[in-house]
């Protein structure tokens, strides 16, 4: 992508409405525009990002067993008269009236509808375990959007389902989430903590929320530092395994959110206690039958006799964890996008746009660049160079590789690495091959 050609409008200024650096990043690198409170359009840098993030998403719910399907973000109000919570989830929920004075809603998550699909087409235990999953936008009517795509109102989220025969069934979908989360957040650079929950609106027996360190956190934290040297991704459990020695190993080391720390228990001694604020950024339920009972989500078990299935949810905020990788990775002068989800791999900066020999320099890199598949945005702007540097440490692509009129007469390019500010003098071909070898 050109930068002249490219949608891209930052901001000098930083936006006044803008409390966290998040928010402020995500407006001034013109990533999102606010359309109403808590409702945001996309804009080109930021989209590329958040489709960036789902994918991983998808990647490790695929490689979990679960299978993508798409639900529709308005359903209706009978689906959610059938399982009680029409009436009790109040006003977050944002309920419509169509043309014939039909009853719908924006859904704000989807156990009635996904318990409906399957209970249509499963019959029979055979047919069990299943787990489905979409990623699909969200409306919830919060009382106090705010912190931009961090408490937004409508936001993108992904949700699955588990199905399952019996609780035992019910409990490995849920270890094989709880596998899949880790190793979810930490693909985006991110040490997500998972820590006992209340099961709020969706019931339950067991939960856990993914919350990630940030001081910004609207949760107040508490976990042994045991965890923050924890890496799933060096030390993953045995493949194929049950998972009960790995969940166990992992549920021993304490974490609790201040709504379940109490200091007068707690069993950790106080130099070990890390007390800190965190974003929650997934939430997993394993909650039996409280979905499938009241719905009639019931298969013949093997003994030919009707089994209401055993249900888990599973919600991860696939927008919210843009705003939280950004608190996690930046610096005063803008983001520093991990490279799992960089919207490009490489700023190519021309020092000199009206310079034929740096003109055509960066025209070649550029080409040789995109026909390696490593993603560019080529600022070939007549801007000041200043202006330039500016942007890209404010977009936070993980390279920066500039060509100017100096360097060029000694035949070398500078390349930044943006999370360290490290720049060497390169020749063009090392600095080719170390971009697309990175
Ligand atoms: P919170 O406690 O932050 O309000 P929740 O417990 O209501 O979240 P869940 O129903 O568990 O949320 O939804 C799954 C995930 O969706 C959450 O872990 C969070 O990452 C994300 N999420 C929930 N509400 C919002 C929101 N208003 N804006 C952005 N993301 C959200
Ligand atoms: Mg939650």
């Amino acid at each position: 992508m050109r930068s002249s050609q490219f949608f891209l409008p930052t901001l000098k200024e930083t936006p006044a409405e803008a409390q966290i650096a998040s928010h402020r990043l995500m407006l001034r690198a013109g990533m999102i525009r606010q359309t109403s409170a808590g409702i945001y359009a996309w804009l080109p840098l930021g989209w590329k990002v958040l489709r960036k993030i789902s994918q991983i998403v998808r990647e490790e719910q695929d490689a979990a067993g679960a299978q993508e399907l798409l639900m529709p973000t308005i359903q209706s109000a009978e689906l959610w008269r059938q399982s009680g919570r029409y009436d009790d989830y109040g006003k977050e929920m944002l309920r419509i009236t169509d043309r014939h004075d039909r009853e719908l809603l924006y859904g704000p998550t989807n156990e009635e509808m996904i318990t409906d699909i399957f209970k249509t087409f499963v019959r029979s235990y055979k047919d069990l375990p299943k787990n489905l999953y979409h990623i699909q936008w969200k409306f919830r009517d919060e009382i106090r959007p705010r912190f931009g795509v961090m408490r937004g109102r409508e936001f993108l989220m992904k949700d699955n389902y588990s199905f399952d025969l019996d609780a035992e069934g019910a409990k490995l979908s849920y270890r094989k989430m709880f596998l899949a989360y880790l190793r979810t957040f930490a693909r985006m650079g991110l040490k997500a903590i998972p820590m006992r929950a209340d099961t709020g609106p969706i019931g339950g027996d067991l939960s856990h929320e993914f919350i990630i360190l940030a001081e910004t956190g609207e949760s107040g934290v508490f976990c042994h530092k045991d965890w923050l040297d924890l890496d799933v991704l060096q030390n993953p459990p045995e493949a194929g395994s049950d998972l009960k020695d790995f969940f166990a190993k992992y549920t021993s080391i304490y974490a609790a959110t201040d709504e379940k720390h109490d200091p007068a228990t707690c069993e950790v001694p106080e130099d070990q206690l890390v007390s800190a604020r965190g974003i929650e950024v997934g939430h997993i339920f394993y909650f039996g039958t409280k979905y499938s009972k009241p719905m009639g989500a019931v298969v013949a078990g093997p003994d030919g006799e009707p089994v209401a299935v055993e249900m888990g949810s599973y919600g991860i905020g696939v927008s919210r964890l843009m705003g939280a990788i950004i608190e996690s990775s930046h610096d005063e002068n803008g983001i520093i996008w991990p490279e799992s989800v960089a919207p490009f791999h490489v700023g190519l900066i021309n020092l000199k746009a009206d310079d034929a020999a740096c003109a055509s320099l960066c025209e070649d890199l550029y080409a040789k660049l995109n026909a390696a598949g490593v993603e560019t945005l080529y600022d070939d702007r007549n801007e000041r160079p200043g202006a330039k540097f500016a942007d890209m440490d404010l977009i936070g692509l993980p390279w920066q590789l500039t060509v100017g009129p100096r360097g060029l007469k000694a035949g070398v390019v500078e390349l930044k690495r943006r999370a360290t500010g490290e720049k060497r003098e390169l020749s063009v071909e090392a600095a080719l091959a170390e971009l697309i070898k990175a």
